[in-house]
């Protein structure tokens, strides 16, 4: 055994996690229906005016607006019909003073024509006839041309995240793909002599791996691209050429052996092929987490305990994984509610507990942090900072979402 020297804050943990980012530099481009939660890598420019001609914003009559001056229901002016403008064709008839089009939302508003006086402020007066209840001021319901986005304003801005609005801004102007920056390849694995794939029965002593699948979830849900890999049994020499197989990706986790027991031997790995970084945070769950750098590649060793890792993959894996990508930061929801039972936390240590919402409470869900189901039977947790180390029942306490 070899205990910690020492353990860094949950704080310092973040800052030196914050000072190894390197935000993605690498670029593809994606078809415009896969770019939405996507980065935008370069500016984008509208070719065109959006709508690329005047139209009608209502269904109604193209008119001269002079023409309609006074209208009103008790004194209508009356126009005559000389076409009726559909979406999708131009008119070739163009309005003169005394006529009008009939003309349908969207479609192209006719020479002439600098008004639209919707349908329901007319009536028909006569086969060809159009009486007009109510003037128009020129302009009046249409969309100029370009009114939306002019030719060669900026649509999307490098380092964008590609909302659907946004996506839509890009659709507006014709694009087909647009050039993204590419999602972190996250290499996954699992360390253990006990920890074997799913799809087999157990042997003795052997447990399923669990990690393999949070972590590449959490990866998935945050910009990443997970590349797991199989389970890799607790010698040195494996840990190493697992290193090297990973050290291509742009972030590399691996669980387990990042504790203190004899064949905790991530540390000696990292040494062999590796500058540490930090080893040991105060925090609970998750204090055995380590986090180095292989060549340019990070590194984070995640404790092995599955509630351990994926509590520290949500606390500090997210947001460097976010920053790696560009995407904006995470801000889970949070409720309030009263505690249901009194906490005893441990101090010196930020403790992250896990809670159940019920009957307008939060009841502690904390079992342990080997236990999965401390998190999956959860809603959220709560933080209690390290310096606390009792939260009474009926306390508000600020529930962060899981
Ligand atoms: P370690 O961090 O390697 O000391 O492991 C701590 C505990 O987590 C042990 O009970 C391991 O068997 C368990 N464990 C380690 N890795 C995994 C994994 N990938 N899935 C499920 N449990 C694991
Ligand atoms: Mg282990």
């Amino acid at each position: 055994m070899r205990p910690f020297a020492s353990t860094i804050s949950l704080d310092e943990a973040r800052r030196r996690l914050d000072a190894h980012v390197r935000p993605i530099e690498r670029r593809e481009r994606v078809a415009l229906a896969d770019a939405a939660g996507r980065v935008a890598a370069v500016d984008v420019f509208s070719p065109i005016d959006v709508p690329p001609f005047a139209r009608s914003a209502m269904d109604g009559y193209a008119v001269c607006a002079a023409d309609t001056a006074g209208a009103s229901r008790e004194r209508p002016v009356v126009l005559r019909l000389v076409d009726r403008i559909y979406t999708g064709r131009p008119s070739a008839t163009p309005i003169h003073a005394g006529t009008c089009a009939e003309i349908a939302t969207g479609a192209p508003l006719p020479d002439g024509a600098d008004a639209v006086i919707m349908v329901e402020e007319t009536a028909i007066a006569g086969d060809d006839r159009v009486a007009l209840l109510a003037s128009a001021a020129a302009g009046q319901n249409i969309g100029r041309r370009g009114a939306d986005i002019t030719r060669g304003d900026r649509v999307a801005a490098a380092g964008d995240y590609l909302t659907p609005s946004r996506v839509g801004a890009l659709a507006a102007i014709g694009s087909v793909d647009v050039e993204v920056y590419a999602r972190p390849r996250v290499a996954i694995l699992s360390t253990g002599n006990e920890v074997v794939e799913g799809g087999r029965p157990l042997e003795p002593g052997q447990i399923y791996d669990v990690n393999r699948f949070t972590l590449a979830a959490i990866v998935a849900a945050h910009g990443g691209v997970a590349e797991p890999h199989r389970p890799v049994g607790d010698t040195v020499d494996a840990l190493v050429v697992a290193l090297e197989v990973c050290a291509a990706a742009d972030v590399i986790v691996f669980s387990g052996g990042s504790s203190v027991g004899e064949r905790d031997l991530i540390v000696d790995a990292i040494a062999a092929r590796g500058e540490m970084i930090f080893h040991g945070i105060a925090v609970r769950p998750g204090k055995p987490t380590a986090f180095a750098r292989v060549d340019a590649t990070p590194f984070f060793g995640m404790p092995g305990n599955p509630t351990s890792c994926l509590s520290n993959a949500y606390v500090l894996l997210v947001p460097f994984l976010r920053a790696t990508a560009r995407l904006p930061r995470f801000a889970p929801q949070t409720v309030r509610a009263p505690l249901a039972r009194r906490i005893v936390s441990v101090t010196g240590r930020h403790q992250f507990y896990t809670v159940q919402l019920r009957d307008g409470g939060a009841h502690p869900a904390f079992k342990g942090s080997g236990d999965i189901t401390s998190l999956s039977r959860a809603d959220g947790y709560i933080e209690i900072p390290a310096d606390q180390d009792v939260v009474e029942e009926g306390t508000v306490v600020e529930v962060v979402l899981l």
